[in-house]
């Protein structure tokens, strides 16, 4: 009975290992798309409301994209701590100058997330003064999760999955698990309204800074918690879609997020003011087109024909390139 038991928790802590990994989980990422569009003004609802579910189930393509692209993976985190101490005042915060010093080749290494959301701001900007409905909707989807991801703390660290401290599963412990046990049930969605951002360079600056000023703690936190709780207290098994997966159990969820002081939901929170705020700027900055004329159109075949080969590549090939979460 015992060796029954053994090669189930086994098999179990195999499923949990090679299970998909998103940044924000997909919950997380379906969930900020989704409570940005209520964030929008009038003029830009009329588009986004009629069209939130594709907002919210492709709010983790790019993630997708990972298993196909080699060039994705660097668009989704900074390694911040690879140049030096915080505030990391040796790294030019613009593209150009970060080139000039450290080379082009070294920055996609450690990561390019607050550059990232430039380019996809750039592209979102154009496909508003286009009118491009295709455009707007894969853009705004996309974009968002670049910025949700420059929010989470362990996406600005060499240490990521807390490979180098022996607290690996961190990541997902971070941005999946607490949200996914207490987002629904106790986290309070009520934001206000998108703004205007005059130096979105700045202001992913900003964000990412206040990630990487956060990374001690996550770390630190978790390690305390995990010297207070047996090991059969800190994991749980579950089942889900027919497999038993082991996962960090309710109790010591909720203890870490106690720990953090909210710390999880305050990112989520600031995730959907940012993204909604971004989507809100790149209209503006294309001169506030009227997108009535865009509210009756849908995807073309090439389009659909696009996210299902991302989807079909995606379930056949659990295997990201570059490295894992
Ligand atoms: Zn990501």
């Amino acid at each position: 009975m015992k060796e029954i038991l053994k090669t189930i928790l086994l098999i179990s802590f195999l499923v949990m290992i090679y299970l998909p990994s998103f940044c924000w989980g997909f919950f997380g990422h379906a969930k900020i798309n989704n409570y940005a569009c209520f964030l929008l003004p009038p003029e830009m609802m009329i588009l986004y409301k009629p069209n939130i579910n594709f907002i919210t189930e492709h709010s983790a393509d790019p993630d997708k994209r990972r298993n196909l692209v080699k060039e994705e993976g660097p668009r989704h985190y900074i390694d911040i701590d690879r140049y030096g101490k915080y505030p990391y005042t040796e790294v030019p915060r613009k593209w150009k100058d970060a080139v000039a010093k450290f080379t082009e080749d070294t920055l996609i290494m450690h990561g390019i997330v607050p550059w990232h959301i430039q380019v996809m701001l750039g592209r979102l900007t154009v496909a508003f003064k286009e009118k491009n409905f295709s455009k707007i909707m894969k853009n705004s989807a996309e974009i968002a999760h670049y910025i949700a991801d420059s929010h989470v703390p362990l996406h600005t660290s060499s240490n990521h999955n807390g490979q180098l401290t022996n607290q690996k599963g961190i990541h997902g412990f971070w941005e999946s698990r607490v949200p996914e046990l207490l987002a629904n049930k106790e986290w309070d969605f009520i934001i206000g309204k998108a703004e205007y951002i005059k130096e979105p360079l700045q202001y992913c600056w900003d964000r990412v800074l206040e990630s990487a000023k956060a990374t001690d703690t996550v770390l630190n936190f978790e390690k305390e918690l995990t010297n207070q709780f047996s090991a059969d207290n800190k994991y749980s098994f579950e089942l889900r879609n027919g497999k038993t997966i082991r996962q960090y159990s309710s109790a010591f969820t909720i203890a870490f997020d106690k720990k953090l002081n909210g710390m999880v939901e305050k990112r989520m929170r600031l995730s959907i003011k940012s993204v909604a705020s971004f989507w809100y700027t790149a209209w503006v900055n294309a001169g506030q087109p009227n997108l009535q004329s865009l509210v009756s159109q849908k995807f073309s075949e090439a389009d659909t024909k696009e996210f299902e080969e991302l989807n079909s590549n995606w379930n056949n090939t659990n295997k990201m390139i570059g490295r894992e979460e």
